[in-house]
């Protein structure tokens, strides 16, 4: 048994693991979104793909692997319809940029014919493989996968959130031999919920009662519905305008309520909140007082580049997430002018930075990892210095670790 690592490893973004044996099952197949997209790894022969869930980091190139073959994709329904809306908007995204890509429409078509939704914990039989999935608490449908071939349980955890946010209620245990294991705050813990909450909202409150607008970018899928519902328990849902691909997202999310938490309290938000449907309505929102939660999480586009120029002064960007390099997002909180259609545009209006993260921090990802079982544990999805500095602190605790490079293969016993 190898595990090749097409992507995914030593950085975030690209994810594809490849599990070499009598069959060969890819997990994850994703791009990373930079100044140019990034591809994995091409593979030689898929027999079948496993998607953790529907982030395009993880499911964004998915539809290449059907120009190559014609895999049986798994994954959880609602990463299916999750996943098949983030890659349409992806098409979409790079016709308009004239970039090249790796597939189109007809492969996404190919992908939906050949998709096999699981449950949560329902095996199924590939080849000489069992495949099962289980809760991972980090977005509607996400999971970890576990494959048990030739006596051995390798178990992927994709993205993963071991405390529970308001939607979800945090990873199952995963238990196996070898764990493939995300990285992204292996160095650091994130600040307690609770308090993160209360002072977002608060400060939320202060703007919008002083007529100001919060702007709250959002990832379609997974931040959105959470802070809606953040913000619908604290009885602000009347005051929310939700736009773009997060208001889509969010009414997929709602056609499954068994794979979220406090479902209610979600879609009494979404009910109170104000979708915007046409861009005339967004003048409305735009009035003093009220709270738009929009894409794109990290101002690359979206109709956030709408409002984000037209803010009164009052106002204040409330960023609730992970901004990545060579974003507006990222040049936002290092004070220099954002790139709306080609022109450098400064913006005037203060921001603050919460850590609404759906990742699991660096105690919890230890605990998660030592309950496993596994003897053996490789880190990826995370910067080089994640991945080395949790290899190494796992190789003190006498795990056989790996933090490997992408072109990686590791061999198996
Ligand atoms: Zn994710
Ligand atoms: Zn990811």
């Amino acid at each position: 048994m190898e595990i090749e690592f097409m992507g995914g490893a030593g950085e975030v973004g690209r994810s594809g693991i490849l599990l070499k044996g009598e069959t060969n099952i890819m997990l994850d197949y994703g791009i990373k979104i930079d100044i140019k997209t990034e591809y994995p790894l091409k593979p030689k022969k898929v027999d079948a793909c496993v998607i953790s869930h529907a982030h395009l980091d993880h499911s964004g190139n998915v539809p290449a692997l059907y120009r190559l073959g014609s895999p049986q994709t798994f994954a959880t329904e609602p990463t299916f319809r999750l996943a098949e809306l983030l890659i349409k908007d992806s098409i979409k995204l790079n016709k308009k940029k004239h970039e090249s890509m790796k597939f189109g429409n007809k492969d996404l078509t190919m992908l939906m014919h050949r998709s096999r939704s699981l449950g949560y914990n329902e095996e199924v039989k590939f080849g000489n493989a069992i495949i099962t999935l289980q809760d991972a608490g980090h977005i509607c449908g996400s999971a970890i996968t576990s494959v048990e071939t030739g006596g051995m349980r390798i178990a992927y955890t994709g993205d993963l959130k071991v405390s529970p946010q308001l939607l979800h209620k945090g990873a199952e245990q995963v238990e196996c031999d070898v764990l493939i294991t995300e990285s992204t705050y292996a160095t650091r813990d994130h600040p307690g919920r609770e308090n993160l909450i209360s002072q977002f909202i608060d400060s939320v409150k202060e703007v919008i009662d002083n007529r100001g607008i919060a702007l709250v970018p959002v990832f379609a899928v997974g931040r959105a519905q959470e802070i809606l519902t953040i913000l619908g328990k604290h009885h602000l849902a009347e005051k929310v305008f939700l736009d773009g691909m997060a208001a889509k997202a969010t009414e997929i999310v709602l056609e499954y309520p068994e794979y979220v938490s406090n479902y209610g309290l979600l879609k009494d938000s979404m009910n109170r909140a104000t979708v915007i449907k046409k861009h005339e309505e967004r003048s409305a929102a735009l009035e003093g007082g009220n709270i738009i939660v929009t894409t794109a999480g990290m101002l690359n586009g979206g109709p956030v580049l709408n409002y984000i120029t037209r803010l009164n002064e009052r106002s204040m960007i409330f960023l609730t997430g992970y901004q990545a390099e060579n974003t507006n997002g990222r040049r936002l909180l290092n004070d220099m002018p954002l790139i709306i259609d080609d022109q450098k545009r400064h913006i005037p209006t203060p921001f603050v930075f919460y850590d609404f993260s759906a990742h699991a921090g660096q105690e919890d990802l230890r605990k998660y990892v030592k309950g496993s079982g596994a003897e053996t544990i490789i880190c990826v999805h995370g910067d080089e210095e994640s991945t080395l500095d949790f290899s190494n602190w796992l190789s003190g605790e006498g795990f056989t670790a790996y933090a490997p490079k992408v072109g990686d293969t590791i061999r198996l016993k």
